[in-house]
């Protein structure tokens, strides 16, 4: 549990919110789960959100492992099922903060199904999805991120399988709150992550990392600066809806705030029921 007094701190030391004795890490060099990670720490430094009163739900995954470096409150949970872990924790225990920290295949493949049912519910949480395309730490495997024609241990001739997109799927199973990022921009990121720390609902941002070491290496797409440049040069600065008149790759997907719906958060619907007559 956190010792530190954040609130009166002059400046962000993204140390003082670590396990420092677990250092060093586990990431591999130029890993963008680091920076995913730092984004999120002052988020929550400038959000004023305790690190006594966080709880960091992570399922499995070089993403998942990530929770073990936060100094709060932290939940190691089974392949695809922190959504689930943190529906009930959330519902328990509304005085906590709960931020589910996931990956593409544990978020979408493997808990595919938690992820609509969370979005649907609209509990109060955020779900921070870390998207390298890839399953890193168990082999490799192609996820449902997966860009055509990429190579993985078990798409050894290319993936022909389309993309799943994620925040359009938040959106429509009726995600309260649905924001997109690259790790490149840090700053951006930290700014992104507050609003869905700040939202009443379920809040799900998808955050584009790079896994330098088992797909870009298999893909030869550089070391991690190459990496995180072609995913900056692959998005569209604009928040959902808003005209952009400067050209922009017609792939490119759209960051920022892509959804806000303000539906009602799931405990509007829970109110005790009435006896008639
Ligand atoms: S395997 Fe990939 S995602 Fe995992 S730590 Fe290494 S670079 Fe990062």
């Amino acid at each position: 549990m956190s010792n530190q007094q954040h609130i009166s701190a002059e400046e962000f030391d993204v140390r003082d919110y670590m396990r420092l004795e677990l250092f060093p890490h586990f990431l591999c060099p130029g890993c963008g789960h680091g920076m995913a990670l730092r984004a999120m720490m002052w988020a929550l430094y400038e959000n004023n959100i305790s690190m006594d009163k966080l709880a960091v739900v992570c399922g499995i995954g070089c993403s998942g492992r990530l929770g073990a470096y936060i100094d709060s409150n932290t939940f190691h949970t089974t392949h695809g099922r922190p959504l689930a872990f943190a529906t009930g924790l959330a519902l328990a225990r509304p005085d906590l903060h709960v931020v589910v920290i996931t990956g593409d295949g544990d978020c979408l493949a493997i808990g595919g199904n938690h992820l609509i049912h969370a979005c649907r519910r609209n509990v109060n949480m955020t779900c921070l999805m870390l998207n390298n395309e890839v399953y890193g730490m168990t082999g490799g495997q192609v996820s449902p991120t997966t860009s055509k024609d990429r190579y993985t241990t078990t798409t050894p001739y290319g993936n022909r399988e389309p993309v799943f997109d994620a925040c359009k799927l938040a959106e429509a199973a009726g995600a309260g709150f649905v924001g997109r990022e690259v790790t490149m921009q840090v700053p951006t990121l930290k700014d992104l992550i507050k609003q869905a720390f700040d939202y009443n609902g379920f809040s799900f941002v998808e955050i584009i990392s790079d896994c330098t070491e088992v797909f870009g290496r298999k893909n030869q797409l550089g070391e991690s600066a190459e990496m995180i440049l072609s995913q900056k040069a692959g998005t569209r600065p604009d928040s959902y809806g808003n005209k952009v008149d400067e050209p922009f790759h017609p792939n490119a997907l759209k960051t920022g705030v892509l959804a806000m719906t303000g539906r009602p958060e799931y405990r509007a619907h829970m109110q005790p029921f009435k006896k008639e007559g």
